[in-house]
């Protein structure tokens, strides 16, 4: 299961930003999710939460945005989805094509809480 290994090192991140910035509690995790990545967004909600569990991180929101699996011509220079794995242009058919979307796997925003007891309303 290589989630477990991607929560893990996303973890290392989180750590890192806690210590650095004296964050009480983290609100929120929002993650970018390539396609190329084959993770499943079940089971890597379920890893967060085993490694929030007794962390700042505890109760937070896991937000996953889902990125496709984008190419683009060498050729035409045209971007488009690419399914089932198929790396050829539906314009010119050209196979010369460059994976521009769907690799990404990174913390893309972390909502979080500096000082215990919050906003006053
Ligand atoms: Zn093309």
């Amino acid at each position: 299961m290589h989630e477990t290994a991607i929560v893990g090192s996303l973890f290392e991140i989180i750590r890192a930003k806690v210590a650095e910035h004296k964050i009480q509690k983290v609100v929120r995790v929002k993650l970018k999710v390539g396609e190329l990545t084959a993770v499943e967004p079940m089971t890597l909600t379920a890893c967060f939460e085993v490694f929030a569990e007794g962390t700042v991180v505890e109760g937070a929101e896991l937000l996953i945005e889902q990125v496709p699996l984008t190419g683009q011509c060498g050729d035409c220079s045209r971007e488009f989805r690419i399914r089932e794995f198929r790396f050829r242009c539906p314009e010119c058919e050209s196979t010369s094509v460059e994976i521009v979307g769907g690799k990404e796997l990174y913390i893309e925003d972390m909502e979080v809480q500096k000082e215990q007891g919050g906003n006053p309303r």
